[in-house]
């Protein structure tokens, strides 16, 4: 597996790659999407998916370079589908200029199996940070996973922003208690943003999910514009 990322929103994309197969998946295209391709490249590996955790501009600004070199289909939740629309004036929002993407193939449905070689994806819709975000958990087809891939829903220490257009923070809270925790502690979680953490240790040590119930609750931070 390979992760990269590059100014200005340091936003984490990955490539995930069955060994065995050389088949992977792309998650999060964004301003790294070069290194990515090449990396997939350089280990002959071949890119099945692009597979979107939701639709802020970090997460997408390289999905257009992606299917061109690709061809693949593009997943996203269809609740996320007017921040997708909207990308470009999101952009200009923080000042870049993005380019207008390529239409969604697919979107994601309940049960629904993506694989790549002997792998499988499950898509688990964790709203709160955008209505359509969604946190991929990867395994072995035939197990359940324990690679989390949760875009923006949870940080290492911190829970994603809800300040922007169809965001709640009790939905999010609701997201990450009801859903990401009951997959196990063991879960490695992959952020869109900074370092990788567990749900053990996030549910033992996250303050903004230990505090229910607290006036004193902490506010999410921001490393970047749309974190
Ligand atoms: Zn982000
Ligand atoms: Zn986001």
């Amino acid at each position: 597996m390979e992760s990269q990322a590059v100014a200005p929103f340091y936003k984490n994309g990955f490539v995930v790659g069955c060994e065995a197969t050389k088949e992977a998946v792309l998650i999060d295209p964004g301003d790294e999407v070069a290194s990515l391709l090449a990396f997939a490249d350089r280990g002959g590996l071949t890119i099945r998916h692009i597979l979107l955790t939701h639709a802020h501009v970090d997460h997408v600004t390289g999905v257009a370079a992606a299917k061109r070199a690709l061809g693949v289909p593009i997943y996203l939740h269809q609740d996320d589908l007017f921040l997708y629309e909207h990308v470009v004036e999101m952009g200009a929002m923080f000042g870049l200029t993005v380019e207008s993407q390529p239409p969604i193939d697919i979107f994601y449905a309940p049960a629904q199996q993506i694989t790549f070689g002997t792998y499988a994806v499950r898509v688990h819709h964790t709203p709160g940070h955008c209505p359509g975000g969604v946190c991929l958990q990867i395994g072995k087809t035939g197990t359940s996973g324990t690679d989390l891939f949760v875009g923006d829903t949870l940080f290492a220490g911190a829970i994603g922003r809800t300040d922007l257009p169809g965001a709640d923070y009790d939905t999010l809270i609701a997201s990450i208690r009801d859903v990401l925790f009951p997959l196990g502690d063991a879960c490695v979680v992959y952020p869109g943003h900074g370092s990788n953490t567990t749900i053990g240790e996030e549910r033992r040590n996250n303050p903004f999910l230990q505090s229910q119930g607290c006036s004193l609750a902490p506010r999410a931070e921001g490393l970047c514009a749309t974190r």
